[in-house]
């Protein structure tokens, strides 16, 4: 489980959190949902630590991440963040190992069990016949995909996400959600797509400047009188098969009179 209570964060002195909390339940998925600069990826990054919040706190099963040493902190939290890892030139196969780096004592190799784990992780993206190639080569959403199985190679009990359906197409952006949510570990994950949010999250939290404009049951958040005032679009609502869809439309701007 992961809960934040009061986080509050500022980029050289500009506020960009404010009091935000969130719980993401053992073996659920919480996403992280709101307009562009709401403050998301700063939240997500203050989770596994990457930024140090001004007051507030983030605890990882009951414990304070930031009491949590590095080399514990990686074999409970793995991540994909939204930032490409540096061009290594290494294969794709290297590059999913790396998630079993936290296993290992620093004095020994990789052993056959971190080599099967890595290949499991890579077939369940898709990505087994890739295996030797090099990564930098690869496609964006190849790159995605081979980044999620480094994180599922990890093995960890807690995954944090941003964004990872960017660049991939609809059926990968489907398959890719759809392994998480079945991996049963507790995530959080930054999605754009509302709709994909509606299918695969248990959770919302709901961003709007910083703070929190709505939080709970998925289908309690994408309610339309709830998205509207943040998103500044018509937002209709259907539901089918158990799952919200939204319908999004531009509300009519005022006309610009001619000068
Ligand atoms: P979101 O993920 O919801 O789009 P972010 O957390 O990326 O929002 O950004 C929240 C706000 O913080 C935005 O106004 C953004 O411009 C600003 N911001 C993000 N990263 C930095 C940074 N490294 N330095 C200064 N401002 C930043």
């Amino acid at each position: 489980m992961i809960t934040a209570s009061g986080v509050t964060f500022a980029y050289d002195g500009t506020p960009v959190l404010d009091g935000v909390g969130l719980a993401a339940p053992a073996g659920g998925v919480l996403g992280l949902i709101g307009p562009n600069g709401s403050g998301k990826t700063t939240l997500l990054r203050i989770l596994y630590t990457a930024l140090r919040p001004r007051s507030g706190a983030v605890l990882l099963d009951g414990e304070p991440v930031v009491d949590l040493p590095g080399r514990e902190l990686a074999r409970r939290i793995a991540v994909v963040a939204q930032e490409s890892p540096p061009e290594l030139p290494i294969s794709v196969a290297e590059m999913v190992l790396l998630g079993r780096s936290p296993h290992r004592s620093s004095l020994r190799s990789f052993t056959g069990d971190d080599h099967a784990v890595a290949a499991t992780a890579l077939r369940r993206v898709g990505m087994r016949e890739h295996a030797e190639r090099s990564f930098s080569l690869l496609s964006g959403g190849e790159k995605q995909r081979v980044l999620i199985a480094r994180a599922l190679a990890q093995e960890a009990g807690h995954l944090l996400l941003d964004e990872p359906t960017n660049h991939l197409d609809i059926r990968y952006q489907h398959e890719v959600l759809g392994l998480v949510r079945a991996l049963g570990i507790t995530t959080v994950v930054v999605l754009h797509d509302l709709n994909l949010a509606a299918r695969y999250c248990d959770r919302l939290v709901l961003l709007d400047g910083g703070t929190v404009a709505a939080t709970g049951p998925t289908a309690e958040v994408l309610r339309p009188e709830v998205l509207e005032p943040v998103y500044r679009v018509s937002v209709r609502r259907f539901d089918e098969d158990d799952c919200v869809q939204l319908v999004f439309r531009p509300r009519a701007e005022p006309a610009v009179r001619p000068r």
